[in-house]
């Protein structure tokens, strides 16, 4: 895997579970049986096929990425191992120095990265 939202290479989907088939369960439609929360509410199981949220999810698998969606579903084996591929990548000196300040640097830049801005 690779970039920010990780790619398989090669022009294949990282995963091809929502072009096969979603679930429709009482608490509402999931993409995949790894999905975190629905995307729609049983009775849209007719339109949810087609949906935005389902189909932003194939946009980024398309494009060998893992969606916002797939990389919040903590359960799914594909997003396991791309967070584990980052955590092996990450430099051994700034895990020491992040080691060395009780993780303060990467809970900083993780705020800033998502648009935290104290002043
Ligand atoms: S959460 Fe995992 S199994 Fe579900 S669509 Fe995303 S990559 Fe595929």
């Amino acid at each position: 895997m690779k970039g920010a939202a990780g790619s398989a290479g090669a022009g294949r989907p990282l995963c091809r579970e929502p072009w096969q088939h979603y679930y429709i369960l009482r608490r509402g439609i999931l993409p995949c049986c790894h999905g975190y929360a629905p995307i729609a509410p049983m009775s849209e199981w007719a339109t949810a096929w087609n949906g935005p949220a389902l189909r932003e999810i194939r946009w980024y698998l398309a494009a060998s990425r893992l969606s916002p969606y797939c990389l919040a579903s903590d359960n799914c084996p594909i997003v396991q191992r791309y967070h584990e591929e980052r955590r092996r990548r990450r430099s051994p000196l700034l895990c020491a120095v992040n080691r060395l300040f009780g993780g303060l640097p990467a809970r900083a830049y993780r705020l800033l990265k998502a648009g935290f801005h104290p002043l």
